[in-house]
């Protein structure tokens, strides 16, 4: 059977799309017929991750537009739970051939470990999971404060919450949190509901405990619960002390003797300056964008005009358009698609070049044969994206070649590095709270013991924040933590990433072009190796320990003095 094209795929309902699986599962594997069977295989998943991303990307870009939600459900609900399904029968024909293809070995490590979690029981009790999940977003979704007469959900709560005006941050701040705190029960209930499916999950599928059987789902086979826990020990020794020192420079900033939580939530607000105007129009965004990168590297600058030779940009905001930022990617033609919602200040530069780097993974990883070769792991795909705005932010000012003010340049490099720098301790008490949780499932599961647990560790990893006045905000803040109801222990990806992304910058003031090359092979890799070889092809470390983290965060001081001396 020939592999259709993508536009004919398009138009394929769901009983046309299996006789393509049943052709691939009908074939005799072996040794001779493995290499073009994997090529179907490959191309049909190609076919079907472009057919999502298309239609979910269509979803994005025009919120009001019934007819591309309709399609993009309808592929949901019909055909894409039909082609997993077939996906699966075909990694276990693979599993059960016992033929490796070449550049395989670790995906098929991976596809042997989900395969030995997979439990039938299981299947009800995460559909469950998953409504909870969605219980939970409802319930988020549906917070509102009154503000001047106005509704404003809290997207639109935080977007005020940018204001230079102090106390109109903290009007708004005990509103919102207000609004959040409404919910606590619900929260609480929905909470002690999650603890206990995620412990059926776990014995189950034969584990002792949840957070051993979440390693294995999360693909986690290069570090342990012990090394996550060893990574959070390290923040607490170097991180946490350098953050407390960034708080001490928002006090003399704002002129103020204790740091309040509304002077946290964006850290331009603690210049009491407006944001950094940046471009005015899609085209000065890009092109402005555009130079820098080529700049930086002729490849890198070139695989960015192919994106604009293809119109693969939709930056600017709009009224109904999806939130966020990302990057999305057309799997038959190998091209990346970044949406953005921009707004002409300098923080959206930020986000270009984080976006920027994913879509450079994108054209690197092509040369692989096999689409289930693409993706590494959020721990490296993450390294990724944020080396890229690390690399690219010092080509920001005009005397490097850029279009800003030295001063603007460098309040926006400073601005990231300081964001950058808290977040280690913030994830820190995330990924605590959840090793706590799960190690001890009936407190765990008690809202009570929860919030005192949530606040001891804010006081132990982030200390400088006074939250006098507002402990039931504070101790709540695990409520606020989606990944801690919806995606357990996904969030140590992100410290973890930003660690090594600070390395590949460490290299580049060495020398920048070998951290270029270096950062290249390694993304054209995708996830052929493993988390250590990926980091020691990009040129850095993958490691937990106090020692590593502690150069970083001397890097990053050390930057963050000389980036002040050009403030003005
Ligand atoms: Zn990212």
């Amino acid at each position: 059977m020939k592999t259709p094209t993508f536009n004919e795929f398009m138009a394929l309902d769901r009983e046309s799309i299996e006789p393509l699986y049943q052709v691939l599962q009908e074939v005799e594997l072996t040794e001779g017929s493995l290499d073009s069977w994997m090529e179907g295989w490959s191309d049909l998943r190609k076919l079907v991750d472009e057919r999502y991303a298309k239609l979910a990307l269509a979803t994005e870009l025009d919120t009001t537009d019934e007819e591309a939600e309709k399609k993009y459900h309808g592929f949901l609900e019909n055909i894409y739970p039909a082609a997993q399904a077939a996906d699966q029968k075909l990694k276990e024909k693979l599993l059960a051939s016992e033929l490796v293809p070449t550049g395989m070995d670790l995906i098929l490590k991976k596809m042997r470990t989900e395969a030995d979690l997979f439990c039938e029981e299981n299947l009800p009790l995460m559909t469950e999971e998953s409504k909870l999940g969605t219980q939970y977003s409802k319930i988020l979704g549906a917070q509102t404060i009154d503000w001047e007469g106005e509704e404003l959900t809290l997207t639109q709560t935080k977007s005020k919450l940018q204001t230079p005006d102090r106390d109109e941050r903290k009007q708004l701040w005990e509103l919102m949190s207000q609004s959040q705190l409404d919910d606590r029960d619900d929260i609480n209930q929905l909470w002690a509901k999650f603890m206990d499916i995620r412990a059926e999950l776990a014995s189950n599928a034969g584990y002792p405990d949840y957070r051993s059987f979440r390693w294995q789902q999360r693909l986690r086979l290069d570090y342990t619960p012990e090394d996550s826990k060893k990574f959070v020990e390290a923040i607490k020794q170097v991180a946490a002390p350098a953050a407390t020192r960034v708080y001490e420079k928002y006090k003399s900033r704002l002129n103020i003797d204790k740091v309040r939580p509304w002077d946290l939530l964006n850290n331009q607000t603690t210049f009491s300056l407006p944001p950094i105007k940046a471009f005015d129009t899609e085209e000065e965004f890009i092109s402005r964008v555009g130079n820098i990168l080529n700049k930086l590297d002729p490849v890198l600058g070139g695989y960015y005009q192919t994106m604009r030779d293809n119109q693969l940009f939709d930056l600017l905001n709009r009224k109904g358009k999806g939130p966020g930022g990302f990057c999305t990617s057309f799997a038959t033609v190998g091209l990346p698609f970044i949406f953005m919602n921009a707004a002409g200040r300098s923080a959206d530069l930020r986000v270009l070049f984080h976006e920027s780097g994913h879509a450079f993974h994108v054209f690197e990883r092509i040369n692989l044969p096999y689409h289930h070769q693409w993706r590494p792991g959020l721990e490296f795909a993450e390294v990724a994206s944020t080396a890229m705005e690390l690399l690219a932010e010092p080509f920001l000012a005009e005397d490097m070649g850029g279009f800003m003010s030295t001063e603007n340049a460098a309040r926006t490099r400073l601005l990231n590095l300081e964001e950058k720098l808290l977040f280690w301790p913030y994830m820190a008490v995330v990924v605590a709270f959840q090793h706590w949780v799960y190690e001890n499932h009936e407190e765990g599961k008690n809202p009570a013991s929860c919030d005192a647990k949530w606040s001891a560790l804010v006081d132990e990893y982030m200390p400088g924040i006074d939250w006098e006045g507002y402990e039931d905000i504070k101790m709540t803040g695990w409520h606020r933590k989606l990944h801690i109801h919806q995606v357990p222990f996904y969030y140590i990806e992100y410290g973890l990433a930003s660690l090594g992304a600070f390395q590949i910058m460490q290299n580049a003031l060495q020398d920048q072009a070998k951290a270029i090359k270096d950062y290249r092979h390694a993304l054209a890799l995708g996830g052929t190796v493993t988390l250590p070889e990926l980091y020691r092809a990009s040129g850095a470390n993958l490691s937990f320990d106090a020692q590593t983290l502690g150069e970083v965060v001397d890097l990053i001081e050390e930057n963050l003095a000389d980036l002040e001396t050009k403030l003005a």
